[in-house]
């Protein structure tokens, strides 16, 4: 069991009550990590610090920044096996799905570091005779991230690393669902000497998020607010940061389509199809949900993926590797099994897997989804996937766009040109031609639209998204004025 404390002003701390929540096994319940139950005074507490060290920070040079991020990296790194072990008993995470975490975080660090000297304004024509005109790019202040259990370094890491490199100060609120693996990432930033302040973790008991939350999103010097997260909280983190005029970053959840035309190269879709759907048991926003394939190929298709789907290992990521781990809670082994009996009640048919009676759940494939099911429009957030079959590319595409969300999407098909179109005509930040719904790499312009929510991190856009852009001007010459 791990006894995580929070860090606020470079000094590890509890909750100013002494309050605790704890955080259990999926698999066993047995207690994972005792964390502190931030108040809304350790909140306030926390943006204070960061707003202390945000003049020192937001002033250093782009090569001391970058020298640190680049140290954060290194560490973060070199604790890979107690980042696995964390998630492991956290969440019931898979080996892999751990290293792939810390591989993207360590990457997301670097390239974090890379764009410290990237922060560029424009020189803009001006009709006044002898004015210099500017957009200038500074540090905004304070930032808030917040960050799932799901993918847990990678996720975190990217609520503020961008914003660490813009020169802002940060507070990263955990997951209750993870304080440890969250508290690893901690360490690292400690580990790369980041001066005290410039990151502060805070983590809270599950029925105190919305207060702890609030608390801090009010706080004057935070500026901007990072959250990824189900699209039910987005919406109230939304009207929060409405309510202080707070600019928000919304990364939400997802519905991913995974289109499979006539003219796919089958063995190539099945590859993605099985890695994009199962990975991490398919808790992941980036997660295929929908497999929409078309009549003329879901014979063949479907026989393929299924035979490849059950051959994934399922077991406890603590006895050894595994592909298939825990998945996080009962919760969603409840979920996903009344939206197999929803679909199977409504005319569906389960080609591999079914329900579960624990959080070890296998791959689960469900053929001859329909609209008029639950599994086609809500997340499962668990591996049991839909397939949807269509007649032709407009029906294909309809069937994708047919939600409310818009996040990741795939479409498999041997004529790229083909699929240049189609993917113009899908309703979702991402698209991958050929390629698997499930990718994220550091540099890459990350976002959804619809409910997966607004705003993009990620190289250039990351660095739009954590500065104000100001217009400053400069009197050359005598100024004339009309009295
Ligand atoms: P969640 O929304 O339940 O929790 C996320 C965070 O919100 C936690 O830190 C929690 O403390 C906080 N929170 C909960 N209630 C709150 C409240 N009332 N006020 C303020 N904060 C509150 O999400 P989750 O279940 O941990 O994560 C899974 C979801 O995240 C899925 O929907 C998934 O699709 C989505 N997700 C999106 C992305 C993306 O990049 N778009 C990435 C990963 C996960």
């Amino acid at each position: 069991m791990i006894e995580q404390k929070m860090l606020i002003a470079g000094q590890e701390c509890v909750a100013s009550n002494g309050a605790t929540f704890e955080r259990k096994n999926p698999l066993d319940g047995s207690v994972a990590t005792r964390a502190p139950a931030a108040t809304t005074e350790d909140a306030i507490r926390a943006c204070e610090a960061a707003a202390a060290a945000f003049p020192a920070w937001s002033q250093l040079g782009p090569n001391a920044r970058r020298a640190m991020l680049m140290k954060a990296s290194h560490a973060l790194e070199a604790k890979g096996e107690a980042i696995a072990a964390a998630m492991a008993a956290e969440t019931g995470a898979s080996g892999i799905w751990a290293g792939f975490n810390v591989h993207l975080a360590a990457s997301m660090l670097l390239e974090a570091a890379s764009l410290t000297t990237q922060i560029n304004g424009e020189i803009i024509p001006s009709d006044v005779p002898g004015s210099v005109a500017m957009a200038v790019r500074q540090p905004a202040g304070v930032v808030l991230g917040i960050a799932p259990w799901n993918a847990p370094v990678i996720l975190a890491v990217r609520s503020i690393s961008t914003a660490l490199a813009c020169g802002n100060t940060v507070i990263l609120k955990g997951s209750e669902l993870c304080p440890a693996t969250h508290g690893l990432i901690i360490e690292a930033f400690q580990d790369a000497g980041l001066p005290a302040g410039v990151v502060n973790f805070v983590t809270n008991a599950p029925a105190d998020a919305g207060s702890v939350v609030e608390a801090i999103v009010a706080h004057p010097a935070v500026r901007r607010v990072s959250f990824t997260g189900s699209t039910k909280v987005g919406r109230i983190i939304g009207q929060t940061c409405a309510k202080y005029l707070k600019p928000a970053l919304l990364e939400l959840g997802g519905k991913a389509p995974f289109l499979v035309l006539d003219d796919a190269d089958i063995d190539a879709a099945v590859n993605a199809a099985t890695f994009g759907a199962f990975a991490n048991s398919g808790q992941i926003c980036m997660s295929t949900e929908r497999f929409v394939v078309d009549n003329k190929v879901a014979d063949e298709f479907i026989a393929k993926f299924a035979a490849k789907a059950q051959s994934l290992p399922l077991g406890d990521p603590r006895k050894g590797p595994v592909v298939l781990g825990s998945v996080v809670d009962l919760a969603t082994v409840e979920r996903c099994n009344a939206m197999i009996d929803d679909a199977v009640a409504k005319g569906a048919k389960i080609i591999c897997g079914g329900k579960a009676d624990n959080t070890l759940m296998p791959a689960t494939l469900i053929d001859h989804v329909t609209p008029d099911m639950r599994i086609f429009h809500e997340e499962t957030f668990g591996p049991v996937k839909g397939i949807v079959r269509v007649n032709g590319e407009e029906e294909a595409i309809a069937t994708a766009n047919d939600n409310e969300f818009g996040l990741s999407s795939a479409v498999f098909t041997k004529d790229t040109a083909r699929g240049w179109r189609v993917a113009a005509r899908i309703e979702a930040g991402i698209c991958h031609i050929n390629g698997p719904t499930v990718h994220d790499e550091a540099q890459m312009p990350f976002g959804g639209v619809k409910a997966s929510g607004y705003g993009h991190f990620g190289g250039q856009q990351g660095i739009n998204a954590f500065t104000e852009t100001r217009w400053v001007t400069m009197q050359t010459a005598e100024r004339h004025y009309p009295f």
